[in-house]
């Protein structure tokens, strides 16, 4: 029996634990103030909105942050997925599923 099941593929990678230098890490998380501005729009970031940031190891406290929704599939490849993608378990789980779903999305 020949079943077609478009399975998408879970990342069960452990957690890399290495935050070598050159290396950028990435953020979701809930913006904790309403001063932070967007990469992609420069609007502001309402308090307590999604927002993915990204902090290059190279310069310290050298964030950009993103509104969720203005987040582009290019960028979360580069991301690399939900096990480099810090914060992700913090969020709430509808958000997380969210997340989650968009990147199945873009894994084609
Ligand atoms: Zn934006």
């Amino acid at each position: 029996m020949s079943r077609t099941i478009t399975r998408t593929k879970t990342t069960t990678q452990t957690r890399t634990a290495r935050d070598s230098q050159g290396e950028t890490l990435y953020y979701v998380e809930y913006a904790r103030s309403g001063r932070s501005s967007c990469r992609e729009c420069r609007d502001k970031i309402p308090n307590a909105g999604l927002r993915l940031g990204e902090q290059a190891q190279v310069e310290r406290n050298a964030w950009s942050w993103r509104h969720w929704d203005c987040v582009s599939d290019t960028l979360l490849r580069r991301v690399g997925g939900t096990a480099t993608l810090r914060g992700l378990l913090q969020l709430e789980p509808q958000d997380r599923a969210m997340v989650e779903r968009r990147y199945m999305y873009i894994k084609r």
